[in-house]
């Protein structure tokens, strides 16, 4: 379990992070160390250097800025999950962060790392993508932004350059009748996700005017449900339409892209899929003052 020799440099700066990139092509950056350094530990990573870091203050810590929550990429779950404000502003990132793993995890891992990494199991991707997040990365041609529909590309692979940093991840501040959730089937033994669902929801009295809903966990990369926001547009949120839009859960999706693993087969994770689509509109129409009962 000890990882083959590796070369370490820690960045002070965003500056300083670049330019290590650049003359360490090969390098891994180190943000929280809770992917990349079991990866490493397990034989399925070897670079040659890695950069850390965890040390670049102007990475870490959240603001609410107007109509937007500005995440630095080094922020902390546990940061995200105590947070009062956000639970209000950004409420399924809120969701997702403090589903994730355990404490140990949540007192190490980062946003920026858990995005970048692209896990398919992991659980903050498809609430970047429910929660219409804008990813900003910096590279050595300077800052550009990537929309989280356009970031997630395959299994752990991004929309990230060679030479990219993520720094920061805008998420638009809910609507005053939006509702943000996340649900999901955690794997017993790491808490990863077998199929997790984030819904972000406005409404206007009682009536859905507009719906983001995406997993992760089901396939390769977090995607949205296109047939479950199609289905929820216009309907007031009760027993009928949750039913309706947890069953379209698959309409537009490629089925083969269906995962199966040692943890369920694809036929399972399908079921899991509209099952836990089910549970977060329920949950959605619970915290929109809607009780609704589902079977
Ligand atoms: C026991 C255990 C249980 C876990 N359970 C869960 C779970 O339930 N849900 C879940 O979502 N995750 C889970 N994880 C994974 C955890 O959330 C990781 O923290 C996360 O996947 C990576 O974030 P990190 O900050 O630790 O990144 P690191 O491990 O430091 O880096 C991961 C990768 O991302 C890249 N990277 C990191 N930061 C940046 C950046 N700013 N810009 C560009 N690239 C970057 C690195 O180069 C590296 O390739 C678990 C991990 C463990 C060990």
């Amino acid at each position: 379990m000890f990882p083959p020799d590796f070369h370490y440099y820690r960045a002070e700066t965003v500056d300083e992070a670049l330019a290590l990139l650049e003359a360490n092509p090969e390098a891994e950056l180190l943000a929280g160390g809770h992917s990349l350094l079991p990866t490493m530990k397990l034989g399925l990573a070897s670079p040659p250097a890695v950069v850390d870091i965890s040390g670049i203050d102007a990475l870490h810590g959240v603001t609410v800025d107007g109509d937007v929550a500005r995440f630095g990429a080094l922020t902390r779950y546990v940061t995200i999950a105590e947070d009062d404000a956000l639970e209000a502003a950004c409420p399924a990132v809120v969701s997702a962060a403090a589903a994730i793993g355990d404490v140990q995890v949540r007192n190490r891992g980062t946003i920026g790392g858990n995005l970048a990494h692209a896990d398919p199991a992991s659980d903050l991707p498809a609430a970047a993508l429910a929660s219409d997040a804008t990813l900003t990365l910096v590279g050595p041609d300077g800052e550009r932004t990537v929309p989280a529909d356009d970031f997630f590309v395959a299994i752990f692979t991004t929309a990230t350059e060679p030479g990219e940093l993520l720094t920061r991840i805008d998420v638009p501040v809910l609507g005053e009748e939006g509702v943000g959730v996340y649900a999901k089937k955690p794997s017993p033994s790491s808490g990863y996700a077998i199929v997790g669902v984030a819904a972000v929801l406005e409404l206007d009295d009682g009536v859905v005017t507009s719906a983001r809903v995406a997993a992760n966990g089901a396939f390769d990369h977090a995607i949205r449900l296109p047939g479950t926001e199609d289905a929820l547009v216009d309907e007031r949120l009760g027993e009928d339409a949750i039913d309706t839009a947890a069953a379209a859960a698959m309409d537009g999706v490629d089925e083969s892209a269906l995962m199966g693993d040692h943890h369920v087969s694809a036929e399972y994770r399908e079921e899991l899929l509209r099952a836990y689509t089910a549970r977060a509109l329920t949950e959605a129409a619970d915290r929109a003052g809607r009780t609704v009962v589902v079977d």
